[in-house]
């Protein structure tokens, strides 16, 4: 075995590999950037190399730098994690070169399956079910429309050399293919560098179910069962488990056969993961095809842990360092059922933008043990870390294991109630909402779930402005009470003493204001009257912080953090925000935004689709801004002349910086 091995990635799963690591008595050495000089994953090694600046191509993927750190720590073994380096063979092979081991398959492997196009050739070779469509070299428009209208509509375009759900198109019909076709090439261009495309018939609500695959330099092979993934948004996941619910022993068997076929094919060595799409016929069965295959970790992969008690890091260094698979097919079982939640700095109700920001707030619910353990909680960050524009928008993965799909499903609601994010928006309610739906709640999954489940998911008001406000009410009282010696209600600017003492609040929920009312009574008893709801507020503060709050005829025990202005409430059925306003500091607060066109986040400018002097009329869109390994388009808010680009493509933007001007 290795006495060291350095990570070559951040974040959770540079921290994740050095668990194990640790555990085995490896040492470890990280590598960081400027962003990343404090980061946990550098804390959690033995050694660290600084590599440069924030941005990926500053440190990440400078490969040669990486070399010559494995060299001057002494590390004998380089893990790549996932992302960055982990699918270049051209670094694997550098590797190799530098006498230094890749903890990943051979470079031909990962070249095999780099293309989505060429490895679909390969597994046609090796009988592995595709889905009916073209991926041939020749990449002429005319064959390649000739092509769509063959396999029939709706045909999904897809980037060759494409991750992470980029490039994408839907085709409905004949006549909007050319164009997908233009658009698919060039998102391809700018994120890949490579505008090759094939097609495939788009399957409907399809499920998205791929199996784990194993091999070592002896020539065995294993799977280690399915994953489900069809919770997605963007074609990226959100929710993985397993096993897949209604998955039969024959079709589980036939597809972990199909996916060792498929390692087989390419001479596979270490962990794998072969996707395959789903098709749900209506009589219940189900076809499987094959995607796509990963030649690394895979983000998901401690769903797999959970259910076979196994450390997937520790198979991955034993085959690296040339050691047979612990088991064998016969050996491996499924114990229970495992879910992961990624919990993703972002905006679900504003198309799942990308945020950035200070965790001023991380708190989160109690881990147990590690790979079979109930909860686990993979991440890399902690409580005052800034979640920057640099990286993945993942803060982290909530894993929960438990006997039957059911127990699972309300041990991670629980975790994520227990998950308090302030500082930075995210996911969290959001997964708890797609947890509640009839489809998730029934395990009637398809890619299509949070499209289909639209309505129930972007409305809704699991804690309303009744508890809002008394919540905000109650931790205002509670603080000052905490810091000022004197009875804090008789001193207050803003009160009156008509027999009762007034103390008028002004909030702003959901974007709308809200007057509010506190009445102090001379027995003490508070009133609140908020909107039409109005009733005695009765408040306290456990000991260990967490405030008790009655009001409206119910009781709740709430966790509320105050961000400047705003109070975070997290309650045991949802969490909301409410903004106190200061009402004569925002009084002449008006929204002058003119001609300036701002970036909505910190990123790169990708392009624009205007020049000055052009005229362009309200909603045109103007350029395509790249933050957090997504797109962004934006969009004229009036019609008008474009005055001036301030910027060129491939500039980094800061938030809130003028990329042009548009004359009216
Ligand atoms: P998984 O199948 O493991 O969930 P994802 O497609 O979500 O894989 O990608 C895993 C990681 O790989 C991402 O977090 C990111 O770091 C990296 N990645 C994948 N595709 C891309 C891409 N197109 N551009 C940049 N990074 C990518
Ligand atoms: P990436 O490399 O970006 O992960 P994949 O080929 O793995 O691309 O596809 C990503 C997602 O897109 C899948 O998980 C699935 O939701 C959807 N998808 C891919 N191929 C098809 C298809 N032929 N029909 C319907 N949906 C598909
Ligand atoms: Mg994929």
């Amino acid at each position: 075995m290795f006495k060291k091995i350095l990570i070559a990635n951040r974040g959770e799963i540079a921290c994740r590999v050095a668990a194990t690591a640790r555990r085995m008595a490896i040492r470890t050495v990280a590598v960081y950037s400027d962003a990343d000089a404090h980061a946990n994953h550098v804390r959690a090694c033995d050694e660290s190399v600084y590599l440069g600046g924030s941005a990926p191509k500053d440190s990440y993927l400078r490969w040669q730098k990486i070399l010559e750190a494995a060299k001057a720590t002494g590390a004998q073994a380089v893990h790549p994690g996932y992302g960055f380096l982990s699918e270049n063979e051209e670094f694997a092979q550098a590797c190799a070169d530098a006498g230094l081991v890749f903890i990943g398959p051979p470079p031909s492997a990962i070249k095999a399956m780099g293309l989505k196009a060429e490895s679909k050739q390969l597994m046609e070779k090796a009988d592995v079910p595709l889905v009916p469509g073209y991926h041939g070299s020749d990449q002429d428009p005319t064959l390649l429309q000739r092509e769509a209208d063959r396999i029939g509509y709706p045909v999904l375009i897809k980037a060759s050399a494409g991750g992470g759900g980029k490039g994408m198109r839907v085709v409905e019909k004949a006549g909007d293919f050319a164009s997908a076709l233009a658009s698919c090439q060039r998102e391809a261009i700018n994120s890949f560098g490579d505008d090759a495309v094939l097609i495939e018939k788009y399957v409907q609500r399809p499920r998205h179910i791929e199996i784990q695959v194993f091999g070592d330099t002896h020539g065995n092979y294993v799977y280690l069962f399915e994953r489900d993934c069809s919770v997605q948004r963007r074609h990226q996941k959100v929710l993985e488990e397993a096993p897949a619910p209604g998955m039969t022993e024959t079709m589980r068997k036939q597809m972990g056969e199909a996916a060792v076929a498929a390692a087989r094919a390419v001479n596979y060595v270490g962990a794998g993961t072969v996707e395959f799409i789903v098709e749900q016929r209506v009589d219940g069965s189900m076809n499987f095809f094959f995607m796509e295959m990963n030649t690394r970790l895979q983000v998901e992969h401690p769903v797999t842990e959970a259910i076979t008690g196994l450390d997937l890091v520790e198979w991955q260094l034993r085959v690296a360092s040339g050691e047979a698979l612990p088991l064998a097919q016969d050996q491996l079982q499924i114990h229970g059922h495992a879910i992961e939640a990624r919990i993703c700095a972002e905006n679900p109700d504003n198309n799942f933008l990308p945020a950035t920001g200070t965790l001023h707030v991380y708190r989160k619910p109690q881990a147990t043990a590690f790979q079979r353990s109930r909860v686990r909680i993979d991440d890399g960050v902690r409580e005052g870390g800034v979640i920057s524009p640099f990286y993945d928008s993942m803060i982290a993965k909530l894993i929960v294991h438990g006997a039957t799909r059911g127990e699972a499903l309300a041990r991670l609601d629980a975790a994520l109630a227990q998950t308090h994010i302030v500082g930075v928006a995210t996911n969290v309610q959001f997964l708890r909402g797609i947890l509640r739906t009839d489809s998730f709640a029934n395990a009637k999954l398809d890619t299509a779930l949070i499209e289909r489940e639209r309505a129930v998911l972007f409305d809704q008001e699991a804690l309303g402005l009744p508890l809002a406000a008394a919540a905000s009410i109650a931790k205002t009282l509670l603080d000052e009470a905490a810091t000022s010696s004197a009875d804090p209600f008789s001193r207050r600017d803003g009160w009156q003493s008509h027999g009762v003492a007034l103390r008028p609040f002004a909030f702003e929920f959901r974007g709308e204001p809200q007057a509010v009312e506190l009445s102090y009574l001379h027995d003490g008893t508070l009133m609140l009257q908020v909107g039409e709801v109005s009733g005695p507020l009765v408040i306290g503060r456990f000991p260990t912080g967490e405030l008790e709050v009655e009001f409206n005829g119910q009781r709740h025990t709430l966790d509320v953090y105050q961000d400047q202005d705003t109070a975070c409430v997290f309650a045991a059925h949802g969490a909301t925000k409410i903004v106190a306003v200061d009402r004569l500091a925002h009084a002449g607060d008006v929204q002058a935004e003119g001609g300036r066109l701002t970036a909505p986040m910190p990123g790169k400018v990708v392009s624009f689709s205007v020049r000055a002097g052009d005229k362009v009329s309200r909603g045109q869109p103007l350029a395509v801004m790249e933050a957090m390994k997504m797109e962004h388009t934006i969009a004229a808010p009036a019609d008008g002349t474009v005055e001036e680009l301030l910027y060129m493509p491939g500039d980094q933007v800061t938030e809130g910086a003028e990329l042009l001007r548009i004359a009216a």
